[in-house]
């Protein structure tokens, strides 16, 4: 359940009574201890211990040496399996706290509290957790939902640009495989910033909701989420590799004017949407140089994805602005075309 926070964040404080728990665990990051949690503690009324786990921030490290060093941190502080592990930070946080917690002792509760907008739109609904695993992205993770979510956009006032401007992918996504008008208001931003995207948050969540709750384990409509993700993320896990990370929805805006060129390219859309699609991600978007990445290295990890099946590359590419199809696999000449597309 999902529920938008009033300032005085009684929902949360109600749930915290309601449920009896031994103790609190809230995860943070450097940047979401700095800037969030006095809020949470200013406004969280339990009269439970809580301690306090903090990371580095980064992608870096959504690893098993990070994963580890915290169960080691519950187990030496002895969490029972009636804990509770808040996760207060962006999609890192998030999918490794729903990590550590939904294998911590087979389990234990955790809630989101989602700091940025990619966290609010998309990672923290939808129950999919986990870490890398070398370089490739959410190699390993388990599906576990978490108790509640709870929304408070005002987090996003500290929020750097360009990581909103990452969150925003996500958002233009949910329109576009979905639901026509969202895209359609959302294009209407001239000036990216938190006043103009907040009163978009709810759609985008509930499309993502709606889609996971048809098809919670992907078997089917689900796979629509990764549209903009198959090159998206081949292109993040090389970047990550190479020691020059880029952020989750930067990847994603690149992969989805791959990708919607690809689709026209296999005939699924016409030349005219293709190029409303492009047009529209990159007036958001600053061109991402991937002139160091060889096509043999983009369509290597291309190959490993997990979405893969008897070793076909499987697209969930857009039909129309508002639908996407799944499982398609593309011909290896057009999946190329897409990337000299991109270069050029
Ligand atoms: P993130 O968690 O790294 O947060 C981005 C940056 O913003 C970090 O430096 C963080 O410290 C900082 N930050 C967070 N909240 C802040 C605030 N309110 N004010 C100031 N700074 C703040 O990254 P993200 O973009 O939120 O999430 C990306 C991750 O999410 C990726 O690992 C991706 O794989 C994952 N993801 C998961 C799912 C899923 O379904 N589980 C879906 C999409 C993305
Ligand atoms: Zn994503």
């Amino acid at each position: 359940m999902i529920t938008i926070l009033n300032d005085d964040f009684s929902q949360l404080n109600s749930f915290l009574h309601e449920k009896s728990f031994s103790r609190i665990f809230i995860l943070v990051d450097e940047n979401t201890h700095e800037y969030c949690l006095p809020v949470l503690l200013g406004n969280m009324e339990t009269d439970l211990g809580f301690e306090i786990l903090e990371i580095e921030a980064g992608e870096e490290m959504k690893n098993i040496q990070t994963a580890n060093q915290l169960w080691e941190i519950l187990t030496e502080m002895q969490a029972d399996r009636k804990a509770l592990v808040i996760n207060l930070g962006g999609g890192v946080i998030t999918d490794m706290g729903g990590f550590i917690a939904s294998t911590y002792k087979r389990g234990i509760q955790f809630i989101n509290i989602p700091t940025t907008l990619l966290s609010m739109c998309d990672a923290s609904i939808g129950g999919k957790t986990g870490i890398d695993l070398m370089h490739y992205k959410n190699m390993v993770g388990t599906f576990a939902f978490p108790e509640q979510i709870f929304i408070y956009p005002k987090f996003l006032e500290t929020l750097p640009f360009k990581e909103l401007r990452s969150g925003f992918a996500e958002m233009l996504k949910h329109g576009l495989i979905a639901d026509k008008a969202h895209w359609e208001s959302l294009i209407q931003i001239h000036k990216l910033d938190v006043e103009a995207v907040v009163p978009h948050i709810q759609t985008s969540m509930d499309i993502k909701q709606d889609v996971v709750e048809k098809d919670f384990h992907e078997r089917n409509i689900r796979k629509t989420l990764n549209f903009g993700h198959t090159i998206g993320h081949s292109v993040e896990s090389l970047c990550l590799s190479q020691g020059n990370p880029i952020l989750h929805g930067e990847a994603v805006a690149m992969g989805m004017i791959c990708e919607a060129h690809l689709a026209f390219l296999e005939n699924l859309i016409s030349e005219e949407e293709a190029a409303s699609v492009i047009e529209n991600i990159q007036r958001y978007y600053p061109y991402l140089d991937i002139s160091d990445f060889t096509d043999e290295s983009i369509t290597a990890l291309l190959m490993n994805d997990k979405k893969n099946t008897d070793s076909k590359i499987n697209f969930s590419l857009l039909t129309g602005i508002g639908s996407c199809t799944y499982d398609h696999q593309c011909s290896q000449e057009n999946i190329l075309k897409s990337l000299y597309f991109y270069r050029k």
